[in-house]
């Protein structure tokens, strides 16, 4: 069986890199994005190092759901009352450049849309 990549991600949860870490427990950890798209820009992140959405297996559904109640979380730790906007970038097409799952949070501000 292969090991799975290390990853960016990884590398910050190890805190092998320095991050702006808002939020971790034993599944999941936040940190502010580097290159942020609106004034608040958190990424969510497992710990199990999934590559993206389409990895998923059956066996991740207590991750995935718990990563959505951390968003959930996050944005109300961030004071984000009027909204936001959870993104899951999967693969070429879906704009994905870290190979290591994540959603985006993204508010602050009123968001335009169709994305690009
Ligand atoms: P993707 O394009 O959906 O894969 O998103 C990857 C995100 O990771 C981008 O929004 C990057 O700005 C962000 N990013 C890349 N390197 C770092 C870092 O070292 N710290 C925090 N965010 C990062």
């Amino acid at each position: 069986m292969t090991e799975p990549a290390d990853t960016l991600f990884l590398k910050i949860i190890r805190r092998e890199i320095p991050a702006d870490i808002v939020y971790e427990d034993d599944l999941a950890i936040a940190f502010k994005d580097i290159n942020p798209q609106a004034p608040v820009h958190i990424l969510v992140v497992p710990k199990k190092p999934i590559p993206c959405l389409a990895d998923a297996i059956p066996e991740d559904h207590r991750i995935l759901g718990h990563l959505l109640m951390t968003v959930k979380r996050v944005a109300e730790q961030v004071g984000l009352e009027n909204g936001y906007r959870v993104v899951i970038n999967t693969k070429t097409d879906g704009g994905q450049t870290v190979d290591h799952l994540h959603l985006h949070l993204l508010g602050g501000r009123a968001l335009a849309w169709p994305p690009g």
